[in-house]
């Protein structure tokens, strides 16, 4: 209940939407009531004409009888009954039957045209009041994975914030768009029924309220258990969706080990298992309508008997009477039904909306303080000291008591074995991760009193990886660079060695690179990549030095490219070759976590230690050609 409450904060900037759903469903039901009230006086008048004057002047009784009767029991129900049947009869019936007959005919005309009218009306803006809330959650899903840091992502799927942000917030759609319309509208309208059954007849309603309560328990327990099976579902969904997205990601390596029927039969096995726990879920929402329905049309005949009864018997209640109030009987099992539905839906809600909650309550891990402040320009240096850090609290540390410093305009290069440290420790630099003990300070600012966004506006990455959007070459060279001009953007790409290939693509810097630029040689991909961190033109410069087999002729280009990128930069580079190692300012020999050695190439080599040893094993008798 507490989440439910929670989503319907999301309802607060629509309260003038709502407040209209709520009149037009008030109207709505007003001549709905209008029209099934007179149905019932038409059908006696086609069938009883005889009674006709009867039934109509009789139940209505005149001014001084009605009078005598309001004032013995104001609050009766014959009072009420009566006020109606006058007002009806007052107004519709006169001498002539057939007259009678044509009032009672435009007023259905009329009041039909306007309950759907207001039906239509209705829905249009409950419509709008749910996808308007939809798009809103999502938006605040979408935008809170941005706010969280890169620690949630190494813990959660990708497929998994994917169903969340999708199937999950679509189930919420589903609950409120049920919820809110049903929650207005159904009470209302089987308050209003209810209302004329008491009005018609409270001791056949008496007979009613002993089985509802019974109805609700049923509907109320079904609804739990779909609860937790959709809860299940939905985390289902996500394993088959992470299945799927890993598996496209790796579909060259599945191709190339001829795994694709060991994949499908993965896939197989969590999909069987989403059909059968869906199966399930389905076979108890499937009872809940055949069950109201029996459960219904067995409240039917028990009214049918005892109110049939009375009317044969002629123990007051009047055939018309009896008429109505079954017309207004069924009219209300069908909201009735609704709010069963309504409740499996909320259940179905409520279990997902669990999920996003839960995604929206995680906290980002690293957060600015609320005086942290803006760094504007790099002046000094970077300092490191004893700084140790463990990716979570059960792990044992990645980097164990590191000290370091490099001033401004310096180049340090990391080598060391892989699992050494060395990405973790360069993404500590732009605050990907927070220290566990010791500090990171930049200018003499420890990173946690700095604004994180200025911090890393300072800093330019580039990984192995190139990591390109599915968009076109200016859109990814200008990413995150406000307001680039063109010639600020091939200038870029001259630099980085990319102009050439550009300039031969059909719509040049128009050209869309495909999913992660497949359209795109390796080197290619890395110049584009070069080309954005020059375009941003950060002072501090962040490198992971490619080692994929680009050909030498790719592989100058690039070299030239990161050698021009890294001019006048502090740059921190992971480096694998050695043209970039002699010429460092400084080399930090990285193991098991502890920098080993560090200092310039020929003081480690004459030093004999673990440098000249990754030496000899790297780059001896290599030559070479950048
Ligand atoms: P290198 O870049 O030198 O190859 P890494 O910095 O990638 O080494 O890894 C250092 C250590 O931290 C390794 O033991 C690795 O398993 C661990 N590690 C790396 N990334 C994560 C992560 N996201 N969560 C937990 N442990 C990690």
């Amino acid at each position: 209940m507490k989440n439910y409450l929670r989503f319907l904060a999301f309802l607060k900037p629509l309260k003038y939407w709502i407040f209209s759903a709520f009149i037009l469903t008030v109207l709505y039901i007003f001549f709905n009531s209008a029209a099934l009230y007179i149905t019932g006086t038409f059908i006696k008048t086609i069938f009883s004409p005889a009674s006709q004057g009867k039934s109509i002047s009789a139940a209505a009784p005149t001014p001084e009888k009605s009078q005598t009767l309001t004032s013995d029991d104001l609050l009766s129900e014959i009072s009420l009954k009566d006020k109606v049947k006058r007002f009806v009869g007052a107004h519709v019936e006169s001498d002539d039957e057939v007259e009678t007959l044509k009032r009672i005919c435009i007023i259905l005309l009329i009041s039909f045209l306007l309950k759907n009218i207001m039906a239509y009306g209705k829905r249009i803006i409950t419509g709008l009041i749910e996808f308007r809330l939809v798009n809103d959650i999502r938006e605040a899903v979408y935008s809170h994975i941005h706010q969280l840091s890169m620690s949630f992502f190494d813990n959660t799927k990708s497929g998994e914030i994917t169903s969340i942000t999708f199937n999950d917030v679509g189930s919420i759609k589903n609950m409120l768009r049920m919820s809110f319309e049903k929650i207005i509208l159904v009470p209302l309208e089987i308050l209003a029924y209810f209302s004329w059954l008491i009005i018609l007849s409270w001791k056949l309603t008496l007979y009613i309220f002993i089985i509802i309560p019974l109805i609700a328990i049923i509907i109320t327990q079904i609804g739990s258990s779909i609860r937790r099976k959709s809860k299940r579902i939905f985390a289902q969904v996500a394993e088959v969706l992470n299945l799927l997205t890993e598996n496209l990601n790796a579909i060259r390596i599945v191709k190339a080990f001829a795994t694709e029927a060991y994949e499908i039969a993965r896939f197989k096995k969590e999909n069987e298992k989403y059909y059968h726990l869906s199966l399930r879920q389905r076979k108890l929402s499937a009872l809940t309508s055949p069950l109201n329905e029996v459960i219904g049309a067995y409240i039917a005949v028990l009214l049918l008997w005892f109110g049939g009864r009375e009317v044969l018997q002629g123990q007051g209640l009047e055939a018309d009477d009896f008429m109505q109030y079954i017309i207004f009987l069924f009219m209300m099992f069908a909201p009735l039904r609704q709010l069963s539905g309504l409740n499996n839906t909320i259940q179905i809600g409520l279990g997902a909306g669990d999920r996003v909650l839960r995604l929206l309550d995680t906290k980002p891990q690293i957060a600015d303080k609320s005086d942290a402040r803006p760094i504007t320009d790099f002046q000094q240096g970077i300092e490191i000291k004893n700084m140790t850090f463990r990716y979570k609290n059960d792990l044992p540390a990645a980097l164990k008591n590191i000290n370091l410093s490099i001033k401004k305009g310096q180049m340090l290069a990391f080598i060391g074995p892989s699992g050494a440290g060395k990405t973790t420790l360069v993404n500590l630099i732009p605050r990907f991760y927070e220290v566990s003990s010791g500090s990171i300070s930049i200018d003499g600012f420890d990173l946690r009193d700095l604004q994180t966004r200025s911090l890393r506006k300072l800093m330019g990455i580039v990984t192995q990886e190139s990591i390109l959007f599915n968009d076109t070459v200016r859109v990814n060279i200008s990413y995150g660079v406000e307001n680039a001009g063109d010639e600020a953007i091939i200038n870029a790409a001259k630099i980085a060695n990319a102009w050439e290939f550009i300039k031969t693509m059909e719509k040049g810097l128009d050209t869309v690179i495909g999913e992660r630029g497949v359209m795109l040689s390796g080197g290619q991909r890395q110049r584009l990549s070069i080309a954005r961190a020059i375009l941003k033109n950060p002072p501090i410069l962040i490198l992971d030095e490619a080692t994929s087999a680009l050909d030498t002729e790719s592989e100058k280009l690039v070299q030239a490219a990161l050698n021009s990128l890294m001019k006048n930069r502090t740059v921190f580079v992971i480096a694998h070759r050695l043209s970039t190692i002699i010429r460092a300012d400084r080399i930090v020999v990285l193991k098991d976590g502890r920098i080993v050695e560090s200092g310039k190439h020929e003081e480690l080599l004459a030093k004999d230690g673990t440098y000249s040893r990754l030496y000899e094993l790297q780059f001896a008798g290599k030559s070479e050609n950048a």
